[in-house]
């Protein structure tokens, strides 16, 4: 057995991080690490000092996707009974069935190449489309990151990536709390991390603060477009009736159709991204998911805070 062999079986064990590539979700909630440390995390640490950076990045790569793959079979084992399409993904270039994924499972979401989700996909799409030159001297703040927006941006821009955990990211914070200076950033990107935060209103003013006047922020969440208000009840703690209610444990609400008002309440001029409906089928997307794209109100007047700026700079560090 080969060690390259080796190092992709046995750390089948999960690690702290989304088998999709996307990093931990800007919850109000630290993840539950334990047993998963216990083999996992010494592993990592021996594999690190014997292989290469980019071998490890490459091994870690591909035991995302064979775990994503053994999630996928296991949660829904009846999806090859199934007629399929050949779809396409705008991440990797693979052409051909895709596979399940969730709870309860969502059929062809997952692109088994490079484990990319529908909302992924529209990602890639927008920035293929119009911002795929994106100037080097652009200052980004992303949350959750997703790997291959991390990858191109970090290359290319200022880039710094942001979660609640601290894990593979350059910043650790809640999104009602970004410990960084007034007007930092030229773009913010939080495509699905709304719904998770507690106190929408601070989180939405946060990224207005750092967000320079003439920056652009790509916002996207969940929608249930047949609602006109968003449901919330701060009352539903309970993980269970949170799955009920909001679609997963870790949701404080689902939003609306009132999602854009609550964007230009916020302080932004908002511009809605979506794909024609055959594009929809093409790249297997949810169908009529939206990203906004969100500009300063040139009229919006600054909070008298403003002034005080806090202490951390792109490229320092929170820790
Ligand atoms: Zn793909």
């Amino acid at each position: 057995m080969t060690l390259t062999y080796m190092c992709l079986i046995l750390p089948v064990v999960p690690e702290p991080v989304d088998r999709t590539g996307v990093g931990p979700r800007a919850l109000n909630v630290r993840p539950q690490f334990g047993k998963d440390f216990i083999i996992a995390k010494p592993l990592n640490t021996a594999l690190k000092r014997v292989l290469p950076p980019r071998k490890v990045e490459s091994l870690r790569a591909r035991r995302a996707i064979l775990s994503g793959k053994i999630r996928s079979l296991v949660d829904d084992p009846r999806q090859f009974n199934r007629n399929w399409a050949k779809r396409e993904c705008p991440v990797c270039g693979y052409v051909g069935r895709f596979w399940s994924f969730g709870s309860p499972p969502r059929a062809e979401a997952m692109c088994p190449s490079c484990m990319s989700l529908e909302r992924h996909r529209l990602l890639q799409l927008l920035f293929r489309d119009h911002l795929d030159r994106v100037p080097r001297t652009t200052r980004v703040l992303h949350f959750a990151p997703e790997a291959f927006i991390r990858e191109k941006l970090s290359r290319q821009c200022r880039y710094v990536s942001v979660d609640v955990v601290p894990y593979r990211v350059d910043v650790s914070c809640i999104m009602e709390h970004i410990p960084f200076a007034h007007n930092q950033f030229d773009l913010v990107i939080a495509n699905h991390v709304l719904e998770h935060v507690s106190n929408e209103a601070e989180a939405l003013s946060e990224i207005r603060r750092v967000l320079d006047p003439d920056g652009v922020s790509i916002l996207s969440v969940p929608q249930i477009f047949g609602w006109e208000e968003t449901y919330e009840d701060d009352a539903i703690t309970n993980p269970d009736e949170r799955r009920l209610h909001f679609g997963q444990v870790d949701h404080r609400r689902l939003y609306g159709r009132d999602f854009a008002a609550k964007l230009c309440a916020a302080g932004f001029d908002v511009d809605a991204f979506q794909v024609d409906r055959p594009d929809e089928i093409r790249f297997a997307l949810t169908r009529g998911e939206t990203l906004y794209i969100c500009t300063p109100k040139t009229q919006a007047r600054r909070d008298p805070h403003d002034s005080m700026d806090r202490p951390l700079s792109i490229g320092s560090s929170a820790s």
